[in-house]
């Protein structure tokens, strides 16, 4: 059965589709409090300040860390760093939100260490074909980029029993609608 609203988290493989599910949810889920985070990389065009992310510098960031204002971060993609706001996300829980992160898997592993009793929800492909094609599909990494990052998707496809549920994304809305009723709440009515 599903918990009831407090803390889920939402982590999976490279390539598999958090953020469209994340997007869909922010977009069509209102009663859901999708965390924000900091992050070091660079807006894309149409990312907004406090929307997709909080932007920061690295000397922003690392004052973060210094202060333990973040309940876990994580360096993705070997590159950018990615924190999760600590005040912001137990203040959310406190008022009695449905919380939801949207983080890799080493930061899933950090707020397991911190929140034992969160939801853990794995996102997973629906099979290693379409996880491969779907990579190769974006067309915006080199060759060797997408070969690192399917050798890192190997590994985190591992972390799966580490997870309280798994939701296959084969379809973003009916993946968002899973997700929704194991956080507790009611899927809409399509
Ligand atoms: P993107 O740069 O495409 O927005 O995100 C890259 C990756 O960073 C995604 O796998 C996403 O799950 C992860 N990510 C985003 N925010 C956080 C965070 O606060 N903490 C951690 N650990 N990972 C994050």
């Amino acid at each position: 059965m599903s918990k009831k609203p407090g803390l889920t988290v939402l982590a999976g493989p490279t390539a598999v589709g958090k953020g469209t599910v994340s997007t869909y949810i922010r977009d069509n889920y209102p009663e859901v409090w999708l965390s924000v985070s900091a992050t070091t990389r660079a807006p894309r065009p149409g990312e907004k300040e406090g929307v997709h992310y909080f932007f920061k510098s690295a000397e922003e960031f690392d004052a973060l860390v210094a202060d333990g204002q973040l309940l876990e971060w994580a360096v993705v993609h070997g590159q950018n760093r990615y924190g999760t706001l600590r005040s912001t996300v137990e203040a959310a829980i406190a008022e009695g939100k449905s919380v939801l992160l949207e983080i890799d898997l080493q930061g899933a592993r950090q707020v397991k260490e911190a929140v034992p009793d969160a939801n853990f929800v794995f996102l997973a492909p629906p099979s290693w074909e379409e996880m491969v094609r779907r990579l190769v599909g974006r067309g915006t990494e080199t060759p060797e980029e997408q070969q690192r990052r399917l050798e890192t998707a190997k590994l985190e496809l591992a972390a799966e029993p580490e997870f309280n549920h798994t939701v296959i994304n084969d379809d973003v809305e009916r993946a968002a609608d899973e997700l929704v009723s194991l956080m507790g709440l009611t899927p809409h009515q399509r």
